[in-house]
C-alpha cells in the first residue's frame, strides 16, 4: 500500500484535517492510554498533515514524559490526532486512523506496538 490522501477529525466536527498516509504499517498500541482509548495509529511528518479547523478549540492532555500532546475536541472529547516527537527529534503526527473518513478498520493489517514498556 502506498501513501494516499485521507480527510479526519473528531466526532462533532470542529477538528477537521487532510492527511497523506501510507496505513500499510497501522500500530496498535499498549501503553496505558492507547489501551482506553483503543487508538490505532498512523504516523506522518508535519508536511503531511493540514489542520483545516479546530486548533483553538483543541485541549491538550499529557501525562508520563509528557513528550507527546494528545490532543481532543472538548465538545465530543474525541482524540483525533496526537503531536509528538519521533525517535530522531523530529516532529511527528501521530494520526489516530479510527477518526479518518470512510476507512474500513477490518481492512487494515495492524502491527502491535509495545508501548507499555518502553
Ligand atoms: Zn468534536
Amino acid at each position: 500500500m502506498a501513501e494516499k490522501s485521507y480527510t479526519g477529525g473528531c466526532h462533532c466536527g470542529q477538528v477537521r484535517f487532510d492527511v497523506s498516509a501510507d496505513l500499510s504499517k497501522v500500530l496498535a498500541c499498549n501503553c496505558s492510554i492507547c489501551t482506553k482509548r483503543g487508538t490505532l495509529w498512523a504516523f506522518v511528518s508535519p508536511d503531511k498533515f493540514g489542520l483545516r479547523s479546530g486548533e483553538e478549540t483543541l485541549t491538550d492532555y499529557q501525562f508520563g514524559k509528557r513528550i507527546i500532546h494528545h490532543l481532543f475536541c472538548p465538545e465530543c472529547g474525541v482524540g483525533s490526532f496526537s503531536r509528538g516527537v519521533g525517535p530522531d527529534g523530529k516532529p511527528v503526527i501521530a494520526i489516530n486512523v479510527r477518526c479518518l473518513d470512510g476507512i474500513d478498520i477490518a481492512s487494515l493489517k495492524l502491527t502491535p506496538f509495545d508501548g507499555k514498556n518502553m
